[in-house]
């Protein structure tokens, strides 16, 4: 075989296998390999779609959201603003460049809000005039599962805005350590598969065709994101974003800062990587954003990612390290 058709060959090989994890993480909810074996995978796939442009298909899984077409019986929902993942870097060098790479497009010192990546599923809520009128799953990112019977029986999220607006608003859907933990008991207890981590867990309890089952786990919610449209919020950044959210009654994490220097960034990844074990919920890596609202549409996103986010992953087995002694270069 020549040079090409091996390293296509190869592509085949981890397009398959990578698009089997997704299968069994976005559809089932019960993965068969470690977070981490999928993302090494998906490394190597993505440093050959990087060098070998022309051999990646169309519905490469580099250029999906999520993973197949779901295929339930929950009915589905368009999103005209598609639901993103987001780019991922693993060590302080990559988010170094990719900040140094974010800030060479503007003369003005940009600011991030770092926030916790919660280790939950995306959730998009529609309200109008105030009330809540959908919910819906990230699906493939265009279109998702509707969910607003099961989201109605989410106690911390609410059915009424204190204000009459009109907006939608999206953030991540979780289960607390605490009842993760109960779960998986009451259902080996019963005899029943346990899930795998309080994400999988978390996503099997709101895709569920019986709001009485999403009721009776327990899920909790934390929103970071508004869409359509965002003028009438009256914010202009990320951070106030979030504070706005509080004021209209929606539950938000409290454990953002907004950071400016790289050594900022680098602290509060270790501030964060600390208390990573005492928070009663799974976070799985930082979100760093750029802060000011008006950049973040001007960066844009790819086809699959915003331009104006990065998540730093925490790796599972340095879940108890600090990162020393980085040499910041800007
Ligand atoms: P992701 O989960 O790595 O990151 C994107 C998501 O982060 C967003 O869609 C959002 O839901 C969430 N998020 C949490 N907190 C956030 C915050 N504060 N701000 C913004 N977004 C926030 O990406 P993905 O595309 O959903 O999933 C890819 C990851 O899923 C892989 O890196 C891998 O770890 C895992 N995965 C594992 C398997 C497996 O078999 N084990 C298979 C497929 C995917």
């Amino acid at each position: 075989m020549s040079d090409k058709a091996n390293i296509q060959a190869k592509i085949q090989t981890l397009e398959s296998q990578l698009k089997q994890w997704a299968q069994e993480y976005y559809e089932n909810d019960a993965p068969s390999v470690e977070d981490a074996r999928y993302d090494q995978t998906y490394a190597e796939l993505q440093a050959l779609a990087q060098e070998h442009p022309e051999l990646i298909a169309d519905d490469s899984i580099t250029k999906q959201v999520g993973g197949a077409r779901l295929k339930n019986d929950l009915p589905k929902v368009n999103h005209p603003v598609p639901m993103l993942s987001l780019g991922d870097v693993f060590s302080i060098d990559e988010l170094q460049e990719w900040m140094t790479t974010a800030q060479k497009q503007v003369t003005t010192p940009l600011t991030y809000n770092a926030e916790l990546k919660i280790d939950g599923l995306a959730i998009s809520l529609i309200y109008e005039a105030g009330k809540l009128i959908q919910a819906s799953t990230r699906g493939d990112g265009t279109i998702g599962e509707d969910v607003t019977a099961n989201v109605l029986q989410i106690e911390e999220i609410p059915q009424t805005l204190t204000e009459p607006i009109s907006v939608e608003v999206r953030g991540e859907v979780y289960m607390n350590k605490a009842n993760f933990v109960a779960l998986n008991q009451q259902r080996e207890h019963d005899g029943l598969a346990t899930f795998a981590n309080p994400r999988n867990a978390a996503a099997g309890s709101l895709r569920q065709l019986d709001p009485a089952v999403t009721k009776a786990r327990k899920l909790s919610a934390f929103l970071y994101q508004a869409v359509n449209p965002i003028d009438q919020l009256g914010v202009q950044t990320q951070s106030d974003l979030l504070s706005r959210f509080t004021q209209l009654g929606l539950p938000t994490n409290h454990e953002n800062a907004v950071v400016q220097t790289q050594s900022e960034a680098l602290d509060y990844i270790n501030q964060a990587d600390h208390q990573r074990d005492a928070l009663t919920y799974g976070i799985d890596g930082i979100v760093f954003k750029i802060n000011d609202l008006a950049l973040q549409a001007e960066y844009g996103n790819t086809i699959k990612v915003p331009r104006w986010a990065i998540a730093y992953k925490f790796a599972p087995e340095e879940a108890e390290t600090v990162v020393h002694d980085i040499t910041w270069t800007v």
